[in-house]
């Protein structure tokens, strides 16, 4: 095994850990260590609210999920050599849940999926599902099955939704006043257009005093992928993957957090995975100036893993870029997936589910998204492919109409209003 170069105890906050990670993006952040190029390490990681979700049938703990707080990130880890344009790369070695225990964490046997109130965090399909909603996930092996949504399992694809380097000064500051601009279009949004920096809740390793002020007042929030990586939630970033990250900052300072046991593409219900502590084995190289020789000027490129599950069926919905409403909209390919998934999800009410346990299931099975159409003005077409293996009825038409399944209790609720 490799060497456990960043502990977490599973009986203490992440705050009260021998190393102390971090939430927010900031060149200042010091790294907790430095590690060799060719070294391989284990790094354990919280799942992104650091317990704050609970396995149990309610979703209060969705509705009021503490957003300030996240994505809690294991790091950053600074590579020996490492200097502003080259290109680190690393390689997952592995990648999976905390073992198995009586222990209470996310990733000990379960994870979660949940879709946030529009009011606390929203989603893909906010405008449709303004209400908290959970599923508890259980893990068999390499299986997940829910108790909130029966008939369906599907094998795991574990992947980090969240890894990166840290940005420099001048980026930071590029990406904070990008930002800001934005949220001054629509400042009063529910949801908003964009996170601005907050110093609540900011962990900032070993940070201490005016420092921490001074950092906490700038760092970027950790939500949105950026040129440094970050939450770029792909499922496809699993065992076996080789990612190449620019650097910005001597050391590089990669952080790494936000595990999931399984994912749909889009993440859709935003808290859409199935969201899991664990740990993950990484190895670190670096291509001296590979960000100019490669032209990877800003933002990371990757190899994919090989160990994803393989399906030979697939049932597909397809969706365009008109609006609910019938306004049409010009060659909107977030609307046109938008679609595809109500689409999806509306068939799958038919067998009996409720549209949440529907929903739910886009966001944490391995579905596959596509952008099938970008260019038939005005209509961009956007595909959704769920795997029919996952089901454990016939999904596909037939003559006889839909198989009714007993949907169980259901997804557990809490009204926003
Ligand atoms: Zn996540």
């Amino acid at each position: 095994m490799p060497d456990v170069i960043f502990p977490l105890d599973p009986t203490r906050k992440f705050e009260d850990q021998k190393y102390v990670g971090h939430n927010r993006w900031h060149p200042d952040i010091p790294p907790v260590l430095t590690v060799k190029q060719g070294q391989s390490v284990r790094i354990e990681c919280r799942e992104w609210f650091d317990g704050a979700i609970v396995n149990d049938d309610s979703a209060e703990d969705i509705l009021n999920a503490p957003l300030k707080t996240v994505h809690k990130l294991s790091g950053p880890f600074a590579v020996e050599g490492a200097k502003p344009g080259d290109l680190l790369v690393v390689d997952i070695l592995d990648v999976g849940p905390l073992p198995e225990s009586s222990g209470p964490l996310a990733g000990q046997g379960w994870g979660y999926t949940g879709i946030f109130a529009k009011k606390n965090g929203g989603g893909f399909l906010t405008d449709q599902f303004p209400d908290a909603y959970k599923a508890i996930w259980d893990f068999t092996g390499q299986v997940a099955t829910s108790r909130h949504i029966p008939h369906v399992s599907f094998p795991g694809l574990i992947h980090p939704g969240l890894m990166g380097t840290a940005p420099s000064a001048e980026l930071l500051a590029r990406w904070n006043a990008r930002e800001q601009a934005l949220i001054d279009t629509d400042p009063l949004r529910v949801p908003p257009l964009a996170l601005p920096p907050e110093p609540e809740g900011a962990v900032l390793g070993s940070l201490t005093g005016a420092d921490f002020d001074r950092v906490a007042a700038t760092g970027a929030r950790t939500a949105p992928p950026r040129e440094n990586g970050g939450n770029q939630d792909i499922k496809n970033l699993s065992k076996g993957t080789r990612v190449f990250y620019p650097v910005f900052v001597d050391g590089a300072n990669l952080s790494v957090g936000d595990l999931h046991f399984s994912q749909g593409d889009g993440e859709i219900t935003f808290c859409g995975a199935i969201e899991m502590g664990g740990f993950i084995d990484l190895r670190f190289e670096i291509i001296p100036d590979g960000m100019a020789k490669y032209g990877v000027g800003e933002n990371a490129i990757f190899l994919p893993g090989t160990v994803d599950p393989r399906f030979s069926e697939w049932i597909a919905f397809s969706g365009t870029s008109v609006t609910l409403d019938g306004e049409q909209r010009y060659l909107d390919s977030d609307l046109a997936y938008q679609r595809a998934c109500l689409h999806a999800i509306d068939y799958l009410t038919k067998f009996g589910y409720s549209p949440e346990q529907a929903y739910l299931l886009l966001g944490s099975a391995p579905i596959e998204g596509r952008l099938s159409g970008v260019v038939d003005i005005p209509n961009s077409c956007a595909t959704v492919y769920l795997p029919t293996a996952i089901f454990g009825f016939d999904v596909r038409p037939s003559v006889g109409g839909p198989v009714k399944i007993d949907p169980g209790a259901g997804a557990p609720k809490a009204d926003a209003s």
